[in-house]
């Protein structure tokens, strides 16, 4: 049997050290426990690496303290925006979903998109239209009300500034949720969700629906789930960036992301990190900015829970 292993991530724009309080970090930290535990026992169960980041992503949506489902940070609109993806790596197949509104779960709607739908990527009216169309339950807005999310969005309306988790006010904003994970079968995916950047408008997408981008698996190179300035990510092609360094230059899966988040995307001026898994269940964590709330459970009795360096 395959070495089965996850990792998990809510964001790479964690509070700055000096805000994060003894009781907010074990907040936090249980979150991430929940999360990983969740996904750990779909892989423990024999379930497939597609089953368990979508399960732990569920739990980091269901939490407010991340942006991504219920925490998800407030447009120019004040309105909720959110972009998921998920990508299987033993198939490459992949579903994606962009600007939807009201869905608790958007990763279980991209998971739709996957299985069900002809398509990759759905966005808007459309998206939503599918998602009816699958029963997808729409809640309302105070579900996705958070106080101290209201108040970062109140700080910088009516500006033209959007408030980036990795921006350098960094106790404004966390950031996007992300699972990769390798079942027992040596089969590997990836999924990633993101309220996006508060105050964002014009139909802002930034890389975590992006397949390639903020999201990629194959079971031939690796599962990546991204966080970061999505501008950079995009153009910096991240996710697949790494999947090419283990593919044509035949880096392992921790020198091939330490090159892309270290150098090749601080070359262009991006920050951020991402979580990284390969077929033999090997993970990779690596981060530019102050912190990246991220953890790991392996079955070979490795464990971790971190927010800072
Ligand atoms: N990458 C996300 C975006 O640009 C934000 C983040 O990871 O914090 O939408």
């Amino acid at each position: 049997m395959n070495t089965f292993s996850i990792a998990i991530h809510g964001g790479a724009g964690t509070l700055v050290k000096g805000m994060m309080t003894t009781e907010l970090e074990k907040q936090y930290k249980a979150a991430l426990k929940e999360a990983l535990d969740k996904g750990y026992s779909v892989l423990e169960s024999g379930g497939t690496s597609v089953d368990a980041v979508e399960k732990a992503v569920v739990v980091l949506e269901d939490s407010h303290l991340f942006n991504a489902g219920k925490g998800a940070v407030f447009t120019a609109d004040e309105t909720h925006e959110m972009d998921a993806s998920i990508m299987n790596g033993k198939n490459l197949n992949a579903g994606a979903v962009s600007l939807i509104s009201g869905i608790k779960n958007p990763i279980s709607l991209a998971y739709q998109v996957m299985e069900k739908s002809e398509h990759v990527f759905l966005a808007g009216k459309g998206a939503m239209q599918f998602a009816k169309m699958n029963n997808f339950a729409i809640e309302p807005a105070s579900y996705f009300y958070d106080d101290f999310r209201h108040k970062q969005w109140l700080e910088i309306k009516d500006t033209d500034s959007f408030q980036l988790d990795h921006t350098k006010k960094k106790d404004s904003k966390f950031g996007t949720v992300g699972a990769v994970a390798c079942d027992a079968d040596g089969n590997i995916a990836a999924a990633t969700s993101t309220g996006g950047m508060t105050n964002k408008r014009f139909g802002r997408i930034g890389d975590s629906p992006v397949i390639g981008a903020g999201n990629y698996a194959d079971n031939k190179t690796c599962a990546i789930s991204c966080t970061g300035s999505g501008e950079f990510f995009i153009r910096g092609v991240v996710a697949y960036d790494v999947a090419c360094l283990i593919e044509h230059k035949e880096m392992s899966l921790l020198e091939a992301a330490n090159e892309v988040i270290h150098k090749r995307i601080l070359e262009i001026g991006g920050d951020g990190g991402l979580i990284a898994v390969d077929a033999k269940g090997n993970i990779a964590m690596p981060f530019n900015t102050e912190g990246m709330y991220r953890a790991t459970k392996s079955s070979n009795g490795k464990e971790e829970i971190s927010i800072y360096k």
